[in-house]
């Protein structure tokens, strides 16, 4: 890179993170609003609409991505300098909050983090010729938003996506599981449970078989395998043999090719339970989440500029995984999701307590220095055309492209 490059770069860094911090109460106070006023999955109606006002006034041209998810945020700004102008970077926010819960997952933060990174962009318009692509990401934790993103479209001409999560630790990249949402239910027969038992089909005797036969197949799980879940509707009145119940459950594997085996399997023990007990089944399929392939490319830039702002990466824990539709994003595209810390180590994500800390003093730093981070991977990317064709080796082959870029990436 020319010295010349490399002072522009590093002068609209500082230009954004300016602009970052001298938002900073606006982001604390949309993260704050956004925990205040917790949405589940795609009906994240005010959170989306309180993001598509800012990212709007920044200077974004905002579009609907589509009639199907009201609940998703798209706004696009092109730069009006002169360095590359085929290149695209995305910044993205989740802001969905969890069902009883609310923002136990902290992605409020991830809201007003995503809307952070692209006032900053617009800041420094004038120095990149590419484009900055803000999305707002819909049902993560639930289905998978960004999956119906990709399909839709919203994701084509991208080169690079960057997002931010909150956790109980910095951890730079995420070896995250591939993840099935499904919802299963049992139709029999109601009938009096006391006169006449005989003449019912019993669909909660269904449900429990089910959940006694996943019982049984843990055994013959891979270690890192889950399947996990909750029955939403068991039954009327227990004088009255059950004649539906429903229930939510994740199957999570390593790889996708697990998921797969594990599709399978579930499927079949469904159709047993339902056979064991003159039932019907139905499975649904909610949505899925695809393994993390990070970039470790990118994940080294952001952890220069995190590492610049006072947040240092440990080695991170393997066994502690979840999964996240990031996935689907990081094998279509280059893609970073580090986590950043928010409150005492051991805090499990999830939790009430993790929710407490998400409007917590340090919430708010995580927030803007999250913002300031991914706001400055995306100015290397849109400005330096070596490190973007390093990024796309590296998607293309699975292979790092220089000794310096992979110094101290954790993988
Ligand atoms: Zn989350
Ligand atoms: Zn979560």
């Amino acid at each position: 890179m020319s010295s010349r490059v490399s002072a522009a770069i590093e002068s609209a860094k500082a230009r954004a993170a300016e602009a970052i911090i001298s938002r900073r109460q606006e982001l604390l106070e949309l993260s704050a609003r956004i925990h205040a006023n917790p949405e589940v999955s795609f009906e994240e109606f005010t959170a989306a609409d309180a993001v598509r006002h800012i990212v709007a006034a920044a200077g974004y041209a905002m579009s609907d991505p589509d009639p199907s998810l009201p609940t998703a945020v798209r706004g696009d700004i092109r730069g009006t300098g002169y360095s590359d102008r085929d290149t695209t970077v995305a910044v993205l926010s989740e802001y969905d909050a969890l069902e009883g819960l609310g923002h136990g997952c902290g992605h409020n933060l991830m809201a007003a983090a995503g809307v952070g990174a692209a006032i900053g962009l617009a800041a420094v318009q004038d120095t990149f010729g590419g484009e900055v692509r803000f999305l707002g990401t819909p049902g993560e934790e639930r289905g998978a938003g960004k999956e119906d993103m990709i399909r839709l479209g919203h994701f084509e001409g991208v080169d690079a996506a960057v997002i931010v999560h909150p956790y109980d630790r910095n951890q730079l990249t995420v070896p995250a599981l591939a993840l099935e949402d499904l919802e299963v239910s049992f139709h029999g027969e109601a009938a009096h449970a006391a006169t006449s038992p005989w003449d019912g089909r019993n669909a909660l005797d269904a449900m429990v078989q089910l959940l006694a036969s996943i019982g049984l197949w843990r055994q013959q799980m891979k270690d890192s395998a889950r399947v996990h879940g909750i029955i939403t509707e068991g039954g009327e009145a227990p004088n009255i043999v059950p004649a539906f119940t429903s229930a939510l459950f994740m199957l999570r594997a390593e790889s996708d090719t697990e998921l797969e085996h594990m599709r399978r399997r579930f499927r079949e023990i469904v159709e047993a339970a339902a056979l064991a007990h003159a039932c019907q089944s139905e499975v649904k399929s909610i949505g899925m989440s695809r393994t993390m392939q990070d970039n470790r490319t990118m994940a080294a830039v952001f952890r220069r500029n995190a590492e610049r702002l006072g947040i240092e990466f440990p080695e991170p824990d393997p066994t502690r995984v979840g999964s996240t539709d990031m996935g689907n994003v990081s094998q279509a595209l280059p893609s970073i999701h580090p986590f950043l810390q928010i409150c005492d180590e051991g805090t499990p994500l999830h939790s009430e307590l993790f929710r407490e800390a998400a409007v917590g003093e340090a919430a708010g730093e995580m927030c803007i220095r999250g913002a300031i981070a991914q706001a400055q991977t995306a100015i290397e990317l849109l400005l330096d055309p070596d490190l973007r064709s390093r990024v796309q080796r590296e998607f293309a082959t699975g292979r790092v492209h220089t000794e310096t870029t992979d110094e101290g990436v954790n993988v």
